[in-house]
């Protein structure tokens, strides 16, 4: 029998997320927002109620939640502030290539970091030439006797600055591409690390984007991930385990601006009624609360996918690309509904708004995301 609710277990941990999102997040967020300081108190008090690192099984100290579970808090989270989710979001992010293959020796001790105390991760693929051609990355891991020496910088990586540990990918042999490429566990304190300064970004200010340069920065074997070649492979794979839950985030932003536009479409009046009788408004809400619906269904879909054990990489592109996309023509709605008030930072929908932009970029952007979707459903055509 098909069953869409949730159970018991997953409802409690919605209304525990909801309720650490009411009194911690929601009060802070235009203060992160204003300052783009990082949020490390309410990433500290997250992490003593188990609300970080959700995806770390517990083996390694982690709650070991499933993926569809990791998604019902994101969009908890996400709906108070998603810079701040997005921060948090990063160490699931970093940890995801760890998973897939790391060694138990290698799962131990770095996802063990992350559970023993509050600390953060990176995952460092993107370069200033080379964002969605990941191919054309340039930085390269260089074997030195048991060693691998790496050369190289990253650009707009979250969490770059307070990361206890980065995910690197690397060619090993350049003239292999694809295959050529390695995924390596990369201690912050290791010699040779250079951090750059924070990003003035759009949205989601209360998150820490920056570039990383690494010059001879000395790893040991046992720090890389499966074999030589496989980090390509690697480094998508953790998509699947990461898109479902970023999606999750973009829906939580439009619920936000959803429930903010509806308590404004009731109050405000335009020719003596309230805006939300007017049609073209309520519309506009409809249209919000059938796509978010619709956009929460392949979020779970594609989590329930990957808990079950099936390959989720079309239905994780799907409910990224929608989710996105959704969230950017919702809050962009929300906006409207506002009117003038709607663009002054007074009000929240604005902010909503900028922090929407960036889930259609990254993790892949939605051309991206079409371009998998097109090869999976044609792919067998041609
Ligand atoms: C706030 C923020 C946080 C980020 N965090 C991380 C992180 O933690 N780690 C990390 O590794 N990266 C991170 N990124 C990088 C992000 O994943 C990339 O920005 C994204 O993948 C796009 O790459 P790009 O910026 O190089 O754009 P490009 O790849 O240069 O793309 C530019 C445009 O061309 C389009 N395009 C490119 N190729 C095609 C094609 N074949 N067909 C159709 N359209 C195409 C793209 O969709 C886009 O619209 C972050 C970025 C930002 C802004």
């Amino acid at each position: 029998m098909m069953n869409f609710g949730l159970t018991d277990e997953q409802k409690q941990l919605q209304e525990m997320a909801r309720k650490f999102t009411k009194d911690e997040i929601i009060p802070k967020a235009a203060h992160y927002d204003a300052t783009g300081e990082y949020p490390w108190p309410v990433i500290k008090k997250a992490w003593e109620l188990g609300l970080l690192n959700t995806h770390v099984p517990t083996e390694y100290g982690g709650p070991g939640l499933g993926l569809l579970d990791v998604c019902i808090v994101t969009e908890e989270l996400a709906f108070g502030c998603s810079g701040i989710t997005t921060a948090m979001e990063g160490n699931g992010l970093a940890s995801a290539p760890l998973i897939v293959a790391g060694s138990e020796e290698v799962k131990k001790e770095f996802l063990g970091r992350l559970t023993a105390s509050p600390v953060m991760a990176a995952y460092c693929v993107t370069e200033p030439g080379a964002g969605s051609d990941v191919a054309g990355i340039r930085t390269q891991a260089k074997k030195v006797g048991s060693d691998y020496v790496i050369n190289g910088s990253k650009m707009w990586i979250t969490n770059a600055s307070v990361a206890n540990w980065y995910f690197v990918l690397a060619y090993t042999d350049p003239t292999q591409k694809h295959k050529g490429m390695s995924g390596f566990v990369v201690p912050a304190d290791t010699p040779g690390i250079l951090v750059g300064k924070k990003e003035k970004n759009m949205g989601q200010r209360a998150s820490d984007t920056r570039g990383i340069t690494f010059e001879n920065v000395k790893v040991p074997e046992k720090y890389r991930l499966g074999k030589e070649g496989d980090g390509f492979k690697i480094a998508m794979t953790a998509f699947d385990h990461t898109r479902p839950f970023v999606a999750a985030g973009a829906v939580g932003v439009a619920r936000r601006a959803m429930e903010e536009s509806m308590q404004y479409a009731v109050n405000r009046k335009t020719f003596g009624v309230p805006i939300a009788q007017h049609q073209a408004v309520s519309f506009m809400i409809a249209d919000m609360a059938k796509d978010i619906e619709a956009a929460r269904l392949l979020v779970h879909k594609c989590a329930w996918m990957l808990d079950s054990g099936e390959r989720n990489t079309q239905y994780a592109a799907y409910a990224k690309a929608f989710a996105a996309d959704m969230a950017m023509q919702v809050t962009t709605n929300a906006v409207q509904i506002f009117g003038g008030y709607g663009y002054s930072e007074e009000y929240p929908v604005e902010k909503l708004m900028r922090d929407a932009k960036i889930y259609q970029i990254y993790e892949g952007t939605s051309q991206i995301q079409r371009m998998i979707i097109a090869r999976e459903v044609l792919g067998k055509l041609m």
